[in-house]
This record gives structure tokens, C-alpha cells and sequence, in this order.
């Protein structure tokens, strides 16, 4: 083979690759967004630039956001450690692709609205999410800078960001379609996918109506996540912004129940984003004494205003002296650090496998040892004891670990004989979600054993016309996965209404 290039009736061989050259063009220095060559050993010198936040002794006494948050100059340094890796990891583990290196390349030097809007170009809401994704398992779990030092601080610079932009605005972009289609779409929930849809589509020129059950929108940014970890003025804003652009939203009003699918039916598209909000029940003795809370009514009753809360659930949980919560994820975390401010002088976490096992943010496990939580590991309760209708004391054993189960975490088994009772006044329940049903009424829409909508790659459901995504499709999940889901069946919602108005628009000509 090597000789038949020799041959002289061959063409002229096109040059040989000058290997030098080549390495010297694959080592052309990267250039910052200042036309500066990014030194990478260098950027990996500059310490973190962490964010201040409120004491575990003041902020016990307050709702307040725990994090102050960052500020310009701190932030446009914390955004100098970002190397400006090529491959990018921490955007391929953001659910939505947020371009990370693009928005810092635009921070580090100072150019804010622009840094803003690389975040806004993949989301609706990075404030939010740099707020309340649990970055260390996305983002920043993959930062290459994290692999000898902090990573950088991608979720909080985010979050400022977001808030510095809503800041000069005023509030969150407005949509402002450049037409209007006549089409309509009813958006069933207003939580993040939601609300994510309803934007979207109305920038798209269609006129959306969001049905809402409860009496605000925002869905678990306002009815899950307490205070102390978003302040609800985001999620107001938020609201405010799609309202400005002409959304409607029907709240206090159920689909299913108040809504049927033959009313439904009028609009040309819906979206099911109606999450997964009924929680588990453990399904012990003692669980209807009063006392016994489900973590959705423990956290609205105790991070919500009236206003936003139907009238049955106008009143702070009287906690009393001891607490007692179950579970293992960051409900179970939001529930008792929300006892410790609702007053209660002992708050106790059980929980049937051990910190390595726990599905939650260490960051929220740490603030609630900061504020004086007491874990239980290795503990499951057995039994609520009542006195006079109410719950005084929760008995409980200790568990060991056998064979993995499904989940890949090893199996909890009872210690025979190891019961014991700890005191109680008020105990919540924290173990999971479960999707609620009575949206789907007669709409034939197909499910899963646990409710959960079907839908294909697209978001489409087995209903013509109707489009489904976040916690009700994949169960409870993150704010961002939430929206991950809104974005899958964004296009082809708008597909599907582009095709109708082109098949109405046929049929009328045709006569
Ligand atoms: Fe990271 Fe979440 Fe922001 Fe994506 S949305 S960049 S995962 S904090």
C-alpha cells in the first residue's frame, strides 16, 4: 500500500499535515469574552468567593431566606474561577442545558444583562433554580475546578443573576407575542411546568387559561418550598409577569371536579402539569389523631399568609414542645427546620436507613443540625399513641440494614426488641408524593400504576391534543426536572396547534 503513492501517475498527494502547525492551532490560546487569554492555572488559584448568610441563631427566629446572596463584585470573582472547560460537563448535567460557561464568560466581567440572559435563554426562572436545584448532584457535581477545590458556586451565582436582572426590570420578562393565532390553550396547574408552558405558549401569540386548584399560583414554589428557601415574592413576580402578557388564571378550581373534559375539550391544547402533591401515608395506628400532620398541610399552614391558603387551612400548626418527623428527603428537612421556627423546643427526624441512604441535599441536612434538629437514623416509627384524641408519643424501632432492594440502597429490617418511645406533640409525615387522579375524570388519558400521566418522548399523552410533563409524569421530582418536562413538549404543543390552524384554515377553503 505504502508504494502505490510513490507512483508518479498518481495526482500530486495533497500536502502532508504539518503536525506542528496543527498542534499550534489546537493551542491557540481561548480567549475571555475581554478578548484576554484565559490562564486556567491561574483562574484555579483564585479562592471561592462564598455567600454570606443569616447565623443558625438568628435565622430560627425569622422566615427569611437563609442566604444573602451574592452581590456584583463578589460574584463577577466566584465567576473568574470558572476555566471555560470546552466540553462544558456542568451544562450537559443542567436538566435544561443552561450554557453555564457562556453566562460566567459574561458575568466575570461585568457584563450582567447579557450573563442574565444566557440563563433566560434555556429557563424560565433561574432564579429558582439556582435557589433550589441541588447542585452538587447536577452542575456542580461535574464541575472540573471542583475536582481539587470548591466548585464554582454555579447555582447561587445563578440566582443573583436572576434577581439582579429582575431588579433592573422590575419583574421577570414579559412575553410580548409578535402575534396573535386565535388559539386557545388551558394549562392544568401552576407550578414550575406550568407556568413554564403557559409562558411559552403565550409568547407564541396563543391565549392561555392556567386552572389552578389552589387559591395562588406557583404550585410547589408556593405551596411546597418554605420561606426560608425562596421568598415568595419571586413566585409572585413570576405570576404577575405571564398575567401582564394576557395569561388568565383560574384558581380554586379543580379539573376533574369543577372543570370537566367536556369543557375542556374547547380549547384547542392542554397541558397536564398538575404535579404530584397528595402525600403518602404511612398507614399506621394513631394516624388520624389530631397532631398528625401531612407534610403539604404542615409547610402551607406554617410558611403561608391566609390569603393564599383555602379557609380550612387558615392557621398555624400549633406544634407544641416536641416534634417529630418522618422521612428522608428535603421535605422531610423543610418540615422540621419549619417546626424550629414555628417554636418548638425539640425537633426529631426519623429516618429508616442512614445518612448515606438519604435522597436529600446535605446543605439542607446541615442547616437543620445547625438549627438543632435531632437525627434519628436508623429509626422507623411503629405505632401513634394517643391521649385524649391526640397524639402524645410516637413508638418506634431501630432498623438494620440487609440486602439492597430495588433502589439500589440497602434494605431497612426491624431490630426485634428494640422499641422505645419518644414524646410527641405534633408529628408529620414527610415519605413521598403520590400523583392525585381526579384530573383525568373521563378524559380516557392512559396512566400508570401510580397515576402517573403517560406521555412519549414528546410529551404527547395518548389523547390527542393533550400534552402532559413534570411530577405527574415522572413523579416527584426537582423544580428543574419539572421543567426539563415542559421543554420536551413545548414544540410539539406548538406543532400540534400550527398543524390544526392549517387543517381549519384548509377545511374552510375547501368549503
Ligand atoms: Fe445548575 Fe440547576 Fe442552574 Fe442547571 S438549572 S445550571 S442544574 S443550578
Amino acid at each position: 500500500m505504502l508504494n502505490e503513492t510513490t507512483d508518479s501517475s498518481f495526482d500530486e498527494p495533497e500536502e502532508p499535515p504539518d503536525r506542528r502547525a496543527n498542534t499550534k492551532r489546537q493551542k491557540q490560546p481561548q480567549l475571555t469574552r475581554a478578548g484576554q487569554p484565559i490562564d486556567r492555572r491561574q483562574r484555579l488559584r483564585i479562592p471561592p468567593h462564598h455567600v454570606t448568610k443569616q447565623t443558625p441563631h438568628d435565622r430560627i427566629h425569622n422566615w427569611q431566606e437563609v442566604y444573602y446572596g451574592y452581590t456584583a463584585g463578589p460574584a463577577m470573582f466566584e465567576a473568574q474561577r470558572c476555566i471555560q472547560c470546552p466540553a462544558a460537563p456542568c451544562t450537559r448535567a443542567c436538566p435544561i442545558d443552561n450554557d453555564i460557561p457562556g453566562a460566567l464568560a459574561f458575568l466575570e466581567i461585568g457584563k450582567l444583562a447579557d450573563a442574565a440572559a444566557v440563563f433566560r435563554q434555556t429557563s424560565e426562572m433561574p432564579e429558582l433554580c439556582g435557589r433550589l436545584c441541588p447542585q452538587e448532584a447536577l452542575c456542580e457535581g461535574v464541575c472540573v475546578v471542583g475536582k481539587n477545590a470548591k466548585p464554582v458556586a454555579i447555582g447561587k451565582l445563578e440566582a443573583f443573576l436572576g434577581d439582579w436582572d429582575r431588579e433592573r426590570r422590575g419583574g421577570f420578562p414579559v412575553p410580548h407575542p409578535e402575534i396573535e393565532t386565535g388559539q386557545r390553550v388551558a394549562v392544568v396547574g401552576a407550578g414550575p411546568a406550568g407556568l413554564a408552558v403557559a409562558e411559552q405558549m403565550r409568547a407564541a401569540g396563543h391565549d392561555v387559561t392556567v386552572f389552578e386548584a389552589w387559591p395562588a399560583a406557583g404550585g410547589v414554589l408556593r405551596y411546597g418550598i418554605p420561606n426560608f428557601k425562596t421568598a415568595k415574592d419571586i413566585v409572585d413576580e413570576k405570576a404577575e409577569a405571564l398575567m401582564a402578557a394576557g395569561v388568565e388564571f383560574r384558581f380554586d378550581t379543580r379539573v376533574g371536579s369543577d372543570v370537566g373534559w367536556d369543557e375542556l375539550s374547547r380549547w384547542d391544547a392542554v397541558f397536564l402539569a398538575h404535579g404530584a402533591s397528595m402525600g403518602k401515608q404511612l398507614g399506621l395506628e394513631g394516624e388520624r389523631l389530631a397532631g398528625v400532620y401531612s407534610a403539604t398541610e404542615f409547610l402551607v399552614r406554617a410558611n403561608l399568609d391566609d390569603a393564599f391558603l383555602p379557609t380550612a387551612l387558615r392557621s398555624r400548626p400549633h406544634v407544641g414542645r416536641n416534634v417529630v418527623v418522618v422521612g428522608g428527603g428535603d421535605t422531610s428537612m423543610d418540615c422540621v427546620r419549619s417546626a424550629i421556627r414555628l417554636g418548638a423546643n425539640n425537633v426529631t427526624l426519623l429516618y429508616r436507613r442512614t445518612e448515606n441512604e438519604m435522597i436529600g441535599r446535605e446543605e439542607e441536612r446541615r442547616h437543620a443540625r445547625e438549627e438543632g434538629v435531632t437525627f434519628e437514623y436508623l429509626t422507623t416509627p411503629v405505632r401513634l399513641i394517643g391521649k385524649d384524641g391526640a397524639v402524645v408519643g410516637i413508638e418506634c424501632v431501630r432498623m438494620s440494614l440487609g440486602e439492597p432492594d430495588d433502589s439500589g440502597r440497602r434494605r431497612p429490617q426491624p431490630v426485634p426488641g428494640s422499641e422505645f418511645v419518644i414524646d410527641c406533640d405534633s408529628f408529620v409525615v414527610a415519605v413521598g408524593y403520590d400523583v392525585g387522579r381526579d384530573v383525568y375524570g373521563d378524559s380516557g388519558i392512559d396512566v400508570n400504576d401510580w397515576g402517573e400521566v403517560i406521555v412519549d418522548e414528546q410529551g404527547r399523552t395518548s389523547r390527542p391534543g393533550v400534552f402532559a410533563g413534570g411530577d405527574n409524569v415522572i413523579g416527584a421530582d426537582l423544580v428543574v426536572t419539572a421543567l426539563r418536562g415542559a421543554h420536551q413538549a413545548i414544540p410539539a404543543m406548538l406543532n400540534y396547534l400550527e398543524e390544526l390552524q392549517a387543517e381549519r384554515a384548509f377545511a374552510m377553503a375547501a368549503g
